[in-house]
């Protein structure tokens, strides 16, 4: 796992437990099956209700300037590797891999979650 800023891996630190062993998960499930160790290029974010509780982290997907690192095909994987993690028992459709499409000049990139506050977001659980 990288980190965009240096600052980043302080912050990733700080965030929700669970989360930062997903992102170990994530970051391995990518090394072993597509040969990418994973770029996190935002932690903490004052107006994102969950980024500003530490409960999301983002993962890029394509650099500004450059190709795309991971294909469409990889993304739906990894959306289905995901889908091993209950977000919210009670709310099944929010997911904790949420792909944001390249709007406002933030770039094509994956945003990872859990449920702020509380332990409901459940571990590779069916
Ligand atoms: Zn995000």
């Amino acid at each position: 796992m990288r980190f965009k800023y240096l600052n980043l891996a302080f912050q990733y630190s700080l965030l929700d437990k669970r989360l930062q062993v997903i992102g170990y998960a994530i970051d391995g499930y990518c090394r072993s099956n597509f040969g990418i160790e994973i770029m996190v290029t935002s932690v903490y974010r004052e107006k994102s209700p969950t980024h500003s509780r530490y409960c999301a982290f983002d993962i890029r997907i394509k650099p500004d300037d450059g190709l795309p690192i991971f294909t469409d095909e990889q993304l739906i994987e990894l959306k289905k590797f995901c889908k091993t993690i209950k977000y919210d028992t009670n709310r099944p459709s929010k997911p904790t891999l949420f792909i944001h499409p390249n709007t406002s000049g933030k770039g094509k990139h994956m945003h990872v979650q859990v449920y702020p506050g509380s332990n409901k977001t459940v571990l590779f659980r069916e």
